[in-house]
Parts: structure tokens; C-alpha cells; sequence
């Protein structure tokens, strides 16, 4: 659901416990300008750097928390459990997990999906493009909450590339419709292959997650989002998830 407020639109999955803060920015009312505009969220991009400071303090500031942590992300399966990593190292992977209340995680997208699990322990937020997920990130996070006996209650798939916008190589296509053994998550279109990644997100969270809530929205049909395949000068959104307690 999209929801303005404080001066800010951001996205909102409906139906998560009170104990839980999870939302996705959109484009709207940030500091950055021209192909960046307005709420960048990414120092790699090559925007000012003090403008995405600015949008880092504005969020921080509205929600009023703490440092939110994020990663140098680098499409790959790992993920990072912040519980015991030395902080002061630099963060390079694509999902962090914590169960410390109070301590934001943040993964940036724009057209990736983020998805975000939460789990009664731990929670985690993930950076899912294809060679995320065809590495096996979400089979690797699942694994950790199932080592750590621990129940994921909620996942919530943010918002990213539609099936009708995905446009990827034959042999892409053909590679994940063998992993996920099943044939409608791509289509043809005239000579396109049209790839579905949130159904492919769906198909592997299915039997281990209890609710699944989606922010179903397109990064490239919808312009109040950050799309890398409508312009590769762009911003990034962040999705942050935080328990209270
Ligand atoms: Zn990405
Ligand atoms: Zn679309």
C-alpha cells in the first residue's frame, strides 16, 4: 500500500505485528536532483553525496531510528547474520539477518526485488535479482531460520520488475524454468522473453513461509520508483525492516 506521510510516499505491506517497521521508499520528496530525483538512497550511483546524506537523515529522522545498516551488494547468495560479524568490517553480500530489536537492516533495489522475511527470532531482508536467486539466496536464508528452529511467520516481496517488463535472453529463461522445473514463469512475446521473477520468488518462499504480503508494484511500469531498465543513470530505494522489541 502506498502511503504518504511526514512529507514522504512510501510503500507498506498490511497485516505484519505491531513489533515490526517495514517499508520501501519511493522517489518522492527526497534531496537528490535530475536523474537521481529525488530520494536516492545509493552512495554508488554517482549522486551528490551530501544530498543522499540528506535522505538518509530525513528517513531516519521520520521513523526515528538509528544508523540503518546496509551492504555493498554484489548480485550473489550470501547473506550476513549482523549478530555475530565484527561491525566494523565492510558489509559485502546481498541479506542480513538479525534478531537484535532496534537495529534496521536496509537493502537497496531498483528493479530487484527486496524481500523481507520475519521470522518469531530473527528477521532478514534480501536483495533478489536473477543471479541472487539463481545462486540460491533464498534457499540459503531459508536454511539458516530452519537451523535456528526458528518459524518464518511473514515474507514480504517488495516491489520490482513486472512479468511484462522483464525482458531477458532465451537462455535465462530456459536456465530457470529447468531450476524451478515449471514452465510459466516465462512467457514469449513476438521474439521476448518476458521473465517472472516475483513468481519465481513465490514458487520458493511456498511451504515455508506462513504469509506471504506483496507490494505488488512495477519499478519500470510505475515512475514514482527507481528503474535501472528505464534509465542506468538512476537512483536506488531502500527497504528497511526493523523489529521494535
Ligand atoms: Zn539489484
Ligand atoms: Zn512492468
Amino acid at each position: 500500500m502506498l502511503v504518504a506521510k511526514n512529507g514522504i510516499m512510501y510503500l507498506k505491506p498490511y497485516g505484519l505485528p505491531e513489533n515490526i517497521l517495514s517499508i520501501t521508499t519511493t522517489r518522492h520528496a527526497g534531496f537528490s536532483k535530475s536523474e537521481y530525483a529525488s530520494l536516492n538512497f545509493g552512495f554508488h550511483v554517482d549522486d551528490n553525496v551530501l544530498d543522499v546524506e540528506k535522505n538518509y537523515a530525513k528517513l531516519r529522522s521520520i521513523f526515528n531510528i538509528d544508523n540503518i545498516v546496509t551492504l555493498t551488494q554484489i548480485h550473489s547468495n550470501i547473506t550476513i547474520n549482523l549478530d555475530n560479524t565484527d561491525k566494523s568490517t565492510s558489509l559485502v553480500g546481498d541479506g542480513l539477518i538479525t534478531r537484535k530489536p532496534r537495529l534496521p537492516i536496509g537493502i537497496m533495489t531498483a528493479d530487484c526485488f527486496n524481500v523481507q522475511l520475519i521470522g518469531g527470532k530473527n528477521i532478514a531482508n534480501l536483495h533478489c535479482g536473477w543471479k541472487s536467486i539463481y545462486s540460491g539466496i533464498l534457499e540459503n536464508t531459508l536454511k539458516f531460520f530452519d537451523n535456528n528452529k526458528d518459524i518464518i511467520e511473514y515474507a514480504v516481496i517488495g516491489p520490482g520488475i513486472c512479468e511484462n517488463c522483464y525482458v531477458v535472453s532465451k537462455d535465462l529463461a530456459i536456465k530457470f524454468s529447468d531450476l524451478i522445473k515449471n514452465k510459466s514463469i516465462f512467457r514469449l512475446k513476438g521474439d521476448n522473453y518476458l521473465l517472472n521473477l516475483r513468481k519465481i520468488i513465490k514458487l520458493k518462499l511456498e511451504n515455508f513461509v506462513n504469509n506471504v504480503i506483496e507490494l505488488n508494484y512495477c519499478t519500470l511500469c510505475n515512475d514514482f520508483l527507481y528503474s535501472y531498465r528505464r534509465s542506468n543513470k538512476t537512483g536506488r530505494m531502500l527497504s528497511i525492516l526493523m523489529k521494535y522489541e
